[in-house]
């Protein structure tokens, strides 16, 4: 049994064919789903997706890519939306240096005001950080959040990542840990114990290797948690066992 512990299944990519993927990946061994919406229309649709499939959870909050939308308004939203059973986490909220949709000062203060937003409703985050590692974790040092949660497709180097540990953090591994290029992961997966590592698809996005090019899907979170196996010299199993109960953990599914 694997958890995809973060996908967008909300998006428009699967309205075709969602029942298709939601049986491909409980054939494939996945047996719980987080869905992050990414601003307030998609967390509404993320909710309604998770009360749609058993699987499936919902984190809601609004992506860097999206703070420009924000007002006192989107928070009311939030707060009722929060409300609703399941709803696990808050995120994904964090920097995004890299396509710089939004200034970076505002991505840097509305990051803060949803680390607080999050503490505020007793929820774990879900960190998004893209080209932006070192504000990233002086935010992430600087907040008090008591229920830490998980950096997303994580893409720092080991440094970073004891980092995150440090600071009470899992580390989440998307399916890019397969490609060519991905040195710096590999090394981060060998050298961070299994009881910090989640598994990740991002889907509709970064396909593994062995699709890469095509829409990602949950079924393939098993390529991540493959190559982890590989990496650390363990089963499968080991990695299914660990990295599930590591996502039951931080999101509080038992
Ligand atoms: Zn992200
Ligand atoms: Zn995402």
């Amino acid at each position: 049994m694997l958890v995809d512990s973060h996908a967008h299944l909300e998006l428009e990519d699967f309205d075709e064919d969602r029942q298709q993927v939601m049986t491909r990946a409980r054939e494939a061994g996945v047996d719980l789903i987080i869905t992050v919406g990414i601003n307030l229309a998609d967390c509404r649709r993320a909710i309604e997706i998770a009360e749609m499939y058993d699987p499936v959870y919902a984190a809601i909050g609004i992506h860097p890519h999206d703070v420009k939308e924000i007002s006192q308004g989107t928070y009311d939203a939030l707060v009722e939306l929060a409300r609703r059973d399941k709803v696990v986490a808050y995120g994904e909220i964090g920097l995004d240096f890299f396509r710089n949709y939004a200034p970076r000062e505002m991505q840097i203060r509305r990051f803060g005001e949803q680390l607080e937003f999050a503490q505020s409703l007793d929820l774990p985050v879900i960190i998004h950080d893209r080209q932006a590692h070192k504000e990233t974790i002086d935010m992430l040092r600087g907040w008090k959040g008591r229920k830490r949660g998980v950096v997303h497709c994580f893409s720092g180097d080991y440094n970073l990542a004891r980092q995150c540990l440090d600071l009470g953090f899992y580390i989440s591994i998307p399916g890019t840990v397969t490609y060519p290029k991905a040195e710096e992961i590999r090394d981060v997966v060998k050298r961070v114990p299994l009881s910090s590592l989640l598994v990740e698809t991002d889907a509709p996005f970064l396909a593994p290797q062995s699709h890469r090019g095509k829409r990602n899907e949950p079924a393939y979170v098993v390529h991540a948690a493959e190559k982890i196996a590989e990496l650390k010299g363990v089963s499968l199993q080991e990695v299914e066992a660990a990295t599930t109960g590591n996502a039951r953990d931080v999101f509080a599914l038992h």
